[in-house]
């Protein structure tokens, strides 16, 4: 079938309407990027689910970043996505303005060099993300140890798909089928997600992260829903094995084992997170327990968003008081961000 043909015929679509979920903040930001809403019938609605790292990441753990740069002799490190998130009260940016030790690094190596550097200072690295995230850290304690660096902890709000996946099937979310995530499966592979399909009867597509590739797998989907037939389609093979990395999945398992943890507007699922092991507890800078998802500004709704139960523009904060250059809530922060996503499609 040519590309046309699927294009149209997801243009066209006049079947019951579909509800269909990204799971993946970069396909929530290819999606807005390709324009690839704007191709689809009224009766196909995408929707961005809770793929994006910084989005799902509660304000207790901000909170924890904060304490900690104002630590005396203690070095915040992060990417940079996470210095405006908000935490209860301000975010790691404000603290920094008011004496909070906070480096921003485009990778977690970067703090090898800082720790040698200036061995009297502690540093701790915020280790956010899922499971194509995680190995990056993995590598950082490899090192850490190997070079002997006993200044170097992690704070870590890592958090794996199956869990949200199934706490959206069981909580009302009414979706039809998921675009499953283009990074997590190249580790996890794509049989990662049969059990989902199995048991919530909702199929599932791999895709890539082009124009194209997104589309075909939005076609696909559509497909099997329509035939009723439950699976998971692999659209990216070209990176994307039926199997996990077993590479990868070795390197986790050493250091992170699954742990109960919050995810903002979501609160606690069980099993959906990776806390370093008790052999490991040493580089721990305090991870257990941040619980708390309060938000500084109660109309925030992307808890709601982040669940499908809400679109950007149902927040009465949407692009008048939260912007991408002043958030109220994490889902405008990121480039992987819904509300990032919206609000850059809107203008
Ligand atoms: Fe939260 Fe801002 Fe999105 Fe509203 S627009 S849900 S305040 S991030």
């Amino acid at each position: 079938m040519e590309i046309s043909e699927v294009v149209d015929f997801l243009r066209t679509y006049n079947g019951p309407k579909i509800r269909l979920m990204e799971v993946c903040g970069s396909h929530t930001h290819a999606i807005a990027k390709h324009g690839i809403r704007d191709i689809l019938s009224p009766n196909i609605e995408l929707l961005s689910g809770p793929g994006c790292p910084v989005c799902v990441t509660p304000t207790a753990y901000i909170d924890k970043l904060i304490e900690l740069s104002l630590e005396e002799n203690t070095t915040v490190a992060t990417f940079g996505d996470l210095l405006r998130v908000p935490g209860s009260k301000e975010s790691l940016n404000e603290a920094k303005g008011r004496g909070g030790s906070v480096e921003m690094v485009y990778s977690p190596m970067d703090v090898l060099g800082l720790a040698k550097e200036h061995p009297d200072k502690n540093y701790v690295f915020a280790a956010v993300g899922f499971e194509t995230t995680a190995p990056v850290y993995t590598l950082l304690l490899d090192n850490a140890i190997a070079l002997n660096l006993t200044n170097i902890r992690i704070l870590t709000a890592l958090k794996t798909m199956p869990g949200a996946i199934s706490y959206l099937c069981d909580n009302g979310a009414a979706i039809d089928g998921f675009i499953a995530p283009g990074h997590v499966s190249a580790v996890t592979g794509a049989d990662y997600f049969n059990d989902l399909a199995a048991k919530y009867q909702i199929p599932f597509a791999v895709s890539g992260f082009g124009d194209q590739e997104l589309v075909i797998a939005i076609y696909g989907l559509v497909q099997m829903i329509i035939k009723n037939q439950p699976q998971v389609k692999n659209y990216y093979t070209s990176v994307v094995d039926a199997g996990q990395n077993e590479i990868i999945t070795a390197q986790l398992n050493k250091y992170f084992e699954p742990a109960d943890v919050v995810w903002r507007g979501m609160g606690v699922i069980p099993g959906s997170g990776l806390m370093l092991k008790e052999e490991y507890k040493r580089f721990d800078a305090g991870s257990t327990g941040l619980d708390e998802d309060n938000k500084r500004n109660k109309a925030c709704r992307c808890g709601d968003i982040l669940m499908g139960k809400a679109k950007p523009s149902d927040c009465p904060l949407f692009g008048k008081v939260c912007t991408p250059m002043s958030p109220e809530g994490a889902c405008m922060v990121s480039e992987e961000g819904s509300c990032f996503n919206a609000y850059l499609v809107r203008r």
